[in-house]
């Protein structure tokens, strides 16, 4: 008896301590994974609303950059971190075609994960090496069709944002391309501005500076409608690809096992991050805009994330994609 009492005491007492730090918190820096190469689309949307989450969090918030096998890696080692609001991962639509594409994935997106929120929907734009030879869609796409064993597709592995845009293009255009896969597409634009790459379709985060640099060629918007700040390129849809839309949506998650009040807070910086003005205008600058509020939430991630890996599964399985 005495000691079925001492037993529940002392699980009392963690419960405490688990509270008083939950309350406490953030008391040292936090490491926000990024699945990604640095210096790519991913990683610049992070360190955007990283810089601006520590301002409310009073804490360093670092990204470190875990990239490889289509941003697997760097989710897993969230998956597996301490649930302690210390380590948290910014991943994008890739999140939810992992479970189609790795046959051995070793982490459950539904499961092992909290959603914290989503942060933007970043489009994407078809760009090639600065001496590709075409000045428009049109001319893009007959030199495409016509050099389809010459040219090479780069994309930041599968279930990459590239990679899906790519494999929608490939099935759209009913023509193949050979892809080289890299960890990110911050290396991947390193080698087509080297001409070691062809061509490839990229965030807006990662390409505008290129496209206005004049440094690499840009035919297209995935996006629905054009992107403000590149008002010259035209949609797919606009170019005869009816339907061609892929947006590329991010959200931030914590492991499963975080404290509720440690969500609570990296859920309120998360919303004051959206609405900072800075945050907003480097968003703007890129082609995206933060999500709105009533999207900046737990309940709206995990909506997406589960509506998103049911539609890409079918889509997946049919273009017969995997990975083992
Ligand atoms: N998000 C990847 C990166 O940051 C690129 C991609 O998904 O295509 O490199």
């Amino acid at each position: 008896m005495a000691m079925k009492s001492l037993k529940l005491l002392a699980v009392a007492a963690l419960f405490a301590a688990a509270g008083a730090h939950a309350q406490t918190y953030p008391t040292k820096p936090i490491s926000m994974v990024v699945p990604f190469a640095a210096g790519g689309p991913t990683d610049t949307v992070a360190r955007t609303i990283a810089a601006s989450m520590q301002k409310s969090l009073g804490q360093t918030v670092i990204v470190e950059n875990v990239g490889g096998a289509g941003g697997t890696l760097g989710a897993e080692r969230v998956a597996r971190a301490n649930p302690d609001g210390y380590t948290v991962l910014l991943h994008h639509i890739g999140m939810s075609t992992a479970p189609a594409l790795y046959r051995n994935l070793r982490f459950k997106p539904m499961e092992d994960f909290i959603p914290i929120g989503l942060v933007a929907d970043v489009p994407m734009t078809m760009i090639a090496r600065g001496n590709f030879p075409a000045t428009n869609f049109k001319e893009f796409l007959a030199y495409v069709k016509a050099n389809k064993d010459k040219l090479s597709y780069a994309n930041a592995g599968l279930g990459a944002a590239s990679h899906l845009c790519g494999l929608l293009f490939m099935s759209r255009i009913e023509t193949d391309f050979t892809t080289v896969p890299y960890k990110g597409t911050a290396p991947a634009m390193n080698d087509l501005l080297g001409g070691q790459v062809d061509f490839m379709c990229d965030q807006t985060t990662n390409t505008t500076g290129q496209i206005k640099g004049g440094k690499v060629k840009a035919y297209a918007v995935t996006s629905a409608a054009r992107v403000p700040s590149l008002p010259n390129l035209p949609t797919m849809q606009e170019e005869g690809l009816p339907g061609f839309e892929v947006v590329v949506w991010h959200g931030v998650y914590a492991p499963k096992g975080t404290p509720k009040a440690v969500q609570d807070k990296l859920v309120a910086a998360l919303q004051e991050a959206l609405k900072d003005p800075v945050v907003k205008q480097r968003f703007n600058d890129l082609g995206t805009d933060p999500v709105p509020q009533a999207r900046a939430t737990p309940d709206a991630l995990a909506n997406q994330l589960k509506s998103e890996i049911a539609k890409w599964g079918p889509v997946i399985q049919k273009a017969g994609q995997y990975a083992d």
